[in-house]
């Protein structure tokens, strides 16, 4: 145990900017399942580390699944998993919250429940156990794979999402079956799997939700963040020189996922990600991003930069990230400012026919050696059925 304890000590002093609170009323254990290095590259997670920790209630710390090394220590000392920021075991926090972006996570999340010692499944916790909530792209798209593990599976973006569930939390701390009840109530947001019945086809698809108590929706809407300015709304009013409107949209205040913890160790450890804008206007029939983040909503340029401005003494490689990156109404306003302090950018994908010149000469001047792109088939005739029109 004392090794494990040293070893995570050895690693957050290579960080900056992580949080430890200590007396606060609610602790949450933010769970990546996977590994250190992965999940400090993946921006939702960092998210929700800033958006838990900024409620002065909420104490967020990080947890992972131990590489092998740390793995085999944990299988020496027999002890339970432990958090990074204080290491506590992670069956002592009131919520173990996992943010699941990629399905074959599932398993690691069932060996980071094992490896806490709480209840794998659901039904077998007491009141006394945590309480388990799913977030994260896969476990909206796809939930019931995990639905027996999981107390709460959250469907939607967690600026909105974090805070509703701290408050049902703070009113609801003396009944675990209250609470779960008073989640799915809410209707949109927050799918709680034991009040459904769920009955397959032959083929094993689902074909109906049965809710088994009164008063929770047939069907869970999807939270959406709505104070960020419309993609569309932003870019008409630029277009039609309607500096009013376009001014008063880039002064909403809003939140922009980025990189909250400098992590050296981890995957892209050394580069500042900042989320410019998120979904997507095109259209592409097959495309969950697209319809799952609708609308197509962005990060004001001035925020992005103004972000930029502070991490530049920390680092000068920053990557944009956005489903289609060229989409945002003012990319040429973010790229000037962004080469105006010397950054070397890096963008997360573009869109074949919305390459333009300013953005190449950006990426050349940054080093950057790829770009990602996806024209998914070589037939114009099944671009066409697809509606991804280039
Ligand atoms: S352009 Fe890309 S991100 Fe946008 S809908 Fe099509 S596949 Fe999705």
């Amino acid at each position: 145990m004392k090794r494990i304890i040293e070893s995570y000590r050895r690693r957050l002093a290579t960080e900056e900017g992580w949080t430890l609170k200590r007396g606060t009323e609610l602790r949450v254990a933010l769970c990546y399942p996977n590994t250190y290095e992965v999940g400090m590259a993946n921006l939702g997670f960092q998210a929700m580390y800033e958006l838990f920790n900024r409620i002065p209630a909420v104490a967020c710390e990080r947890v992972f699944l131990p590489e092998d090394a740390e793995m085999r220590e944990y299988e020496k000392a027999r002890t339970p998993l432990l958090s990074l920021e204080s290491q506590t075991p992670v069956r002592d926090f009131d919520v173990l919250a996992f943010s699941i972006s990629f399905e074959t996570d599932y398993l690691n999340m069932a060996r980071v429940l094992r490896m806490s010692g709480v209840p794998l499944w659901s039904e077998n916790r007491t009141a006394h156990d945590p309480l388990v909530v799913m977030g994260g792209a896969a476990s909206t798209l796809n939930p019931e794979p995990i639905a027996d593990f999981t107390d709460v599976i959250a469907v939607g973006e967690g600026e909105i999402l974090a805070p509703k569930l701290v408050d049902l939390i703070f009113e609801h701390r003396d009944s675990k079956e209250e609470l779960l009840l008073a989640l799915a109530r809410v209707g949109r947001g927050f799918y709680v799997p034991s009040f459904y019945d769920v009955t397959y086809t032959h083929d094993g698809r689902v074909e109906a939700y049965t809710p088994n108590v009164s008063g929770v929706p047939l069907k869970v809407g999807r939270a959406v963040a709505a104070e960020n300015p419309k993609e569309g709304s932003l870019r008409r009013a630029i277009r039609r020189g309607d500096l009013d409107v376009a001014n008063s949209l880039r002064e909403t205040d809003v939140f922009a996922p980025s990189t909250v913890i400098w992590a050296p160790e981890a995957e892209m450890g050394e580069r500042f990600l900042v989320e410019i804008s998120r979904g997507c206007s095109q259209g592409c029939r097959f495309c969950w991003a697209g319809f799952n983040y609708w609308p197509p909503r962005v990060v004001p340029a001035r925020d992005v930069l103004a972000k930029a401005a502070e991490w530049r003494g920390k680092t000068d490689k920053i990557g944009l990230v956005s489903t289609a990156v060229c989409d945002h109404p003012e990319i040429s306003e973010i790229l000037q400012g962004l080469r105006a302090m010397d950054y070397r950018i890096s963008v997360s994908s573009l869109r074949l026919d919305q390459i333009e010149d300013e953005l190449l000469d950006a990426l050349v001047e940054s080093r950057d050696q790829q770009i990602a792109v996806a024209p998914e088939t070589g037939s114009d005739r099944l671009r066409k059925v697809i509606n991804k029109n280039l």
